[in-house]
């Protein structure tokens, strides 16, 4: 008797309902913001990424205006046929030049930037090692690549040496990939004792900087300013959708890994151009995260002023360690996640619960911006009191 070869999609359906894993999405009618309109309510948002309150700013708005007036909507191409204008290049010499890289490439988003740079760089012969938590455009690029692929512990430098130790001599090229900050959990990977240990052990590293990029380091650089490695050989990744307001991701290094890269990443040479309304509106916001510092003082401002007020009021909370704007509040399932997640929304609060099979533990991620205002994280604090009690 023959099955119906979609049947397993429904219960498939019904197992992720059952965990507590099911997702939907959430529509919200406003512009973004500090304060947006979520389902017919105003909430306070600290689900964003918008770190800098740069995507509705009316400077990237009138860029984006004023390039869809001049090229109209679409690129109509791809870069290497017909999609590219002086827009791009313009792009991508603002992003060298905030990253102190000789060369910079966009892709349409920061996910197809990892998948067609880690295909690019290595292949069966080769080696990579990543971080157990890395972001899934990291994790499915090192298996498009057809590398193998071994994780070391999450943030642990002892762990990564002795996985190359037990394997780097065995491959022919061999990439260290990971999460500059880590998008669910906010910690940060050590840096400078990766950079030494890729050294040692002739590896090249790609650090995905989408979390860190307009928000850390004295010029907005990112993490690898933060830890003063600007100038170090290494690959940084990024996006622009996230502190930089638009769409699309970024590849930033030398000239031969970006004039490589034109030739070889099949995610940058086989898809169209991105739009010109998203190149120009994430060309001013560079413009904008070099000439206004301030708001990235303000960021960090908030997020100290909010940690005190946990400090205070909130002792016993559970927060994961983080030194960026994402704080997490740590669950003990994912329904209790759920649970709260909805509380807090009907308390006027947006701040999702993250589950498996995203992370491994359930947890509240709160995302802090610039243009949070005091009484945006006095509420929140009122709020988690309220609900703890
Ligand atoms: C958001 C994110 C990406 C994907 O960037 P998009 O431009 O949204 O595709 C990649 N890596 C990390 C670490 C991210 O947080």
């Amino acid at each position: 008797m023959l099955t119906d070869p979609y049947n397993w999609i429904e219960q498939s359906l019904t197992t992720i309902h059952k965990a507590d894993w099911y997702r939907s999405v959430q529509t919200i009618q406003s512009r973004s913001g500090a304060i947006v309109q979520l389902e017919g309510r105003k909430v306070i948002n600290f689900a964003s990424n918008d770190y800098l309150g740069l995507a509705a700013d009316e400077r990237l708005i009138q860029a984006a205006i004023a390039a869809t007036q001049e090229y109209g909507t679409g690129s109509t191409g791809s870069r290497l046929l017909s999609g590219h204008r002086q827009l791009h290049r313009e792009l991508e010499n603002a992003i060298a030049s905030l990253k102190q890289t000789e060369d910079a490439i966009v892709f349409s988003s920061g996910y197809l930037a990892n998948l067609g740079t880690i295909a690019a760089l290595v292949g069966k012969r080769d080696l990579i090692l990543a971080d157990q938590y890395n972001h899934s455009s990291l994790k499915n690029g090192a298996i498009l690549s057809g590398a193998v692929v071994v994780d070391y512990a999450h943030a642990d430098v002892e762990d990564l040496k002795s996985q190359l130790v037990q394997h780097r001599q065995h491959y022919r090229r061999c990439l260290i990939a990971t999460d500059s900050v880590f998008s669910m959990d906010g910690d940060f990977c050590p840096l400078p004792e990766i950079l030494e240990l890729a050294e040692e052990f002739s590896c090249m590293v790609l650090v995905d900087e989408a979390h860190a990029t307009g928000v850390l380091g004295a010029t907005g650089a990112g993490c690898v300013e933060y830890f003063g490695c600007t100038g170090k050989t290494l690959i940084q990744v990024g996006t622009l959708s996230k502190a930089l307001g638009s769409l699309g991701g970024y590849v930033a290094g030398s000239t031969a890994l970006i004039d490589f890269l034109r030739n070889r990443a099949p995610s940058w040479i086989y898809t169209t151009a991105l739009s010109p309304a998203d190149t120009a509106a994430a060309l001013a916001a560079i413009n904008i995260v070099q000439q206004e510092p301030k708001r990235r003082t303000q960021l960090h401002q908030n997020l100290d002023t909010l940690k005190q007020l946990i400090a205070q009021k909130l002792p016993h909370l559970k927060l994961l360690p983080s030194e960026s704007p994402i704080l997490c509040i740590s669950l003990d399932s994912a329904a209790d996640a759920l649970k709260v997640g909805q509380q807090l929304k009907a308390a006027g609060i947006f701040a999702p619960a993250i589950r498996p099979p995203t992370v491994p533990t359930s947890r509240i991620r709160i995302s802090v911006m610039a243009t949070h205002e005091l009484a945006h994280l006095e509420k929140l604090v009122d709020v988690l009191s309220a609900i703890a009690r």
